[in-house]
Parts: C-alpha cells; sequence; structure tokens
C-alpha cells in the first residue's frame, strides 16, 4: 500500500468524522433490515452495507456507494427507531448518496431520483405548494420518462389528484434561499475536508 493510499480515510472513518453515525456500533442484528419497507427492492439490505462498510476495503466502499439501495432509501426512520445502537442509517444514506454522486458512481436510478426531487422543489419554489401537472412536466422532461405512466393520467385527473392549475402562491423564496446557502457553507467545508486529505 502506497503512503497516501494508507492516509486516505474510509467511508466508515468519514461517517464518524463528518456526520456522526458510528458504523462499528452496529451488531449486525439486522432489525433495521427487517422493518425497512423497500428492503426486498434493495440491492443490498441496510445492515450488509453497514457490513460491507465495517469491512473497510476499498471494493466494498465502492459496491455500497455503486448500490441501488441508496437512491430507495426513503428516509422513514424506521430503522433508527427500532435499532438498539442507534445507528443512524438515513443519516449515512446522506452521505453516501452525496459521496457516489461527487465520485460519479451512483446507480443511474439515483439520476430519476434526484430529477424527483428537483421537480419537487421547483414546484413548491415556484407556487408556495406542490403544483401536480407542472412537477410531472418536469420530472418527464428531466428524467426522460416521456410516456411513462400516461395511461393512468385520465383517471387522475378525474379524481381530482392531479391539478389543472396551480392552487396559490406563497413566499417561499427566503426557504429556499437559507437552504442554498447552507449547502453552500457545507459544500466548503467538503471542500477544505477533501483538501485536509
Ligand atoms: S430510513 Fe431508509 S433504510 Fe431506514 S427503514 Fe426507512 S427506507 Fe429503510
Ligand atoms: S438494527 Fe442497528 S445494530 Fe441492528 S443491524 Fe441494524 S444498524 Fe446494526
Amino acid at each position: 500500500m502506497t503512503a497516501a493510499a494508507a492516509k486516505t480515510p474510509t467511508l466508515a472513518g468519514r461517517l464518524a468524522r463528518e456526520v456522526q453515525v458510528g458504523v462499528a456500533d452496529c451488531d449486525q442484528c439486522g432489525k433495521c433490515s427487517a422493518g425497512c419497507p423497500v428492503a426486498s427492492e434493495m440491492d443490498s439490505t441496510p445492515s450488509r452495507l453497514l457490513h460491507m462498510l465495517q469491512l473497510e476495503l476499498p471494493q466494498h466502499e465502492e459496491q455500497v456507494l455503486r448500490s441501488r439501495t441508496l437512491w430507495l432509501c426513503v428516509g422513514c426512520e424506521t430503522c433508527v427507531t427500532r435499532c438498539p445502537k442507534e445507528v443512524d442509517l438515513p443519516r449515512a444514506m446522506d452521505f453516501l448518496r452525496r459521496e457516489a454522486l461527487a465520485r460519479g458512481i451512483a446507480h443511474r436510478d439515483g439520476r430519476d431520483v434526484i430529477a424527483f426531487h428537483r421537480a419537487f422543489l421547483h414546484s413548491v419554489e415556484w407556487v408556495g405548494r406542490l403544483f401536480e401537472l407542472g412537477m410531472i412536466g418536469e420530472y418527464k422532461l428531466r428524467s426522460g420518462h416521456l410516456f411513462q405512466d400516461m395511461t393512468a393520467a385520465p383517471a387522475m385527473f378525474l379524481r381530482g389528484k392531479v391539478g389543472l392549475l396551480p392552487h396559490g402562491r406563497a413566499k417561499v423564496a427566503r426557504l429556499f434561499e437559507r437552504v442554498r446557502a447552507a449547502e453552500k457553507e457545507e459544500e466548503a467545508k467538503r471542500t477544505a475536508s477533501g483538501a485536509d486529505r
């Protein structure tokens, strides 16, 4: 191992230092995976993901960052509630998603998830709350899934699930400005932390 490689902090080390999630605390009881509502769709269950991180080997870390699991986690916190060691998995997932994107190795499903989140936030920023039709249109353009679920549209209109017009405008611009400032601050910290490594 080169001196540079020896100095490179592992993902487990960075999780502990940067977001205070102790991967080593996990004793692999499996309660998180048993309660996770989307575990059956994941390529690695939450507890397996933690096990791979515990091994602290580059090939396992890359497997974690490339996994679909990161993009299926909905942040429901069921796992933390069940965990006897209070391992904050949703917080770890947030960190790992950012890291996967920063390294350019995020699972392809991540693009759709990000497209959905951006379309949702633009809708809220634009009209102050969700404007379904606008959000669906933007999501389809961003994701490229132009004709996906089109057959469901007529029934959704008839049942009033999708409005044709925005519901009204509210002043949420300041909230978005504060979030963007916080994101910039975090990005600056990450850059500084990367320079220290
Ligand atoms: S927060 Fe994520 S990993 Fe935890 S139970 Fe919910 S979906 Fe599963
Ligand atoms: S519930 Fe907690 S201790 Fe048990 S496997 Fe999941 S993260 Fe590890």
